[in-house]
């Protein structure tokens, strides 16, 4: 599945090729975008400018309307220039938005809703989201806050979670909690502020990094058996969470017990 960074420089992309420009064209294989173009049409108005909300891409068109597409596992946009081939079959095609420049075109986007600014923040998953770990401007206090307020949760589940903290998919959550030496199975009540604060900051460095340049050898995420690249030892890896998300970490690096805070109560094991 995409991740924030990803997501972000999707955004970037549209945005460098649509901003600013009228839109010529709108199709959809979406009954609930056809319907609201057949009504307030699309066509005509000018993109104002592309931006990501954690996962969710938002197109903003004038007078008030904007397109949320959210990429699930297999979603992507793609941009070309007006009768240039498409690499993907025509098949997969969800929305297109033309101008006289470029066309703008989503394939396998599972999520789609044309919506205004107020309700964008109030109706949908994105009013929800946490702090977006790859803005610009991030506010990580709020983050932590809103990860030390689920004290009974997995480090590596409430990573995940958007409302927490908006951004971060399975790889990032396996990075970051291998950056910060911390074990994924450790219920957040058992972690100091500062482990939080450590393993957030660290989401937001290599998402950051990732967002920007090309992405680097990942640690743990899909290595598997593979050495630790700091310790030598063999990475592990395990289903975590109601939706068996899997988790990587090197069991020497990252051990259950260093998250046990001497027998305090406030934890159970976390490889019980
Ligand atoms: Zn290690």
């Amino acid at each position: 599945m995409p991740e924030g960074d990803t997501i972000f420089r999707a955004a970037r992309t549209l945005n460098r090729a649509l901003a600013g420009r009228t839109v010529t064209r709108f199709d959809s294989v979406f009954s609930q975008l056809t319907r609201v173009d057949d009504t307030v049409p699309i066509r005509g108005r000018t993109i104002e400018r592309v931006d990501a909300r954690g996962k969710h891409l938002l197109i903003w068109f004038s007078g008030d309307l904007v397109l949320r597409t959210h990429m699930r596992m297999r979603g992507s946009w793609h941009i070309y220039r007006p009768g240039e081939r498409w690499q993907r079959p025509r098949t997969d095609m969800r929305i297109v938005i033309g101008t006289n420049e470029y066309e703008a075109v989503a394939f396998s986007v599972p999520v789609a809703e044309l919506t205004n600014a107020r309700d964008l923040e109030r109706a949908t998953a994105v009013g929800d989201l946490g702090p977006d770990i790859v803005a610009s401007e991030f506010d990580s206090a709020d983050a932590v806050e809103r990860i030390l307020a689920q004290p009974d949760v997995e480090i590596g589940d409430v990573l995940l979670d958007q409302t927490a903290i908006a951004g971060i998919g399975n790889i990032f959550k396996s990075e970051s909690l291998f950056a910060a030496r911390l074990n994924p199975f450790a219920r957040v009540g058992g972690l100091s502020r500062a482990d939080i604060e450590r393993v957030v900051d660290a989401a937001r460095r290599l998402m950051r990094a990732s967002a920007t340049q090309r992405p680097a050898d990942f640690s743990v995420y899909g290595r598997a058996g593979r050495a630790c690249r700091r310790c030598g030892t063999a990475i592990s890896h395990r289903k975590q969470g109601e939706h068996a998300r899997v988790t990587y970490w090197c069991a020497r690096c990252q051990p259950a017990a260093s998250n046990l805070p001497g027998g305090d109560g406030r934890t159970r094991g976390p490889a019980e």
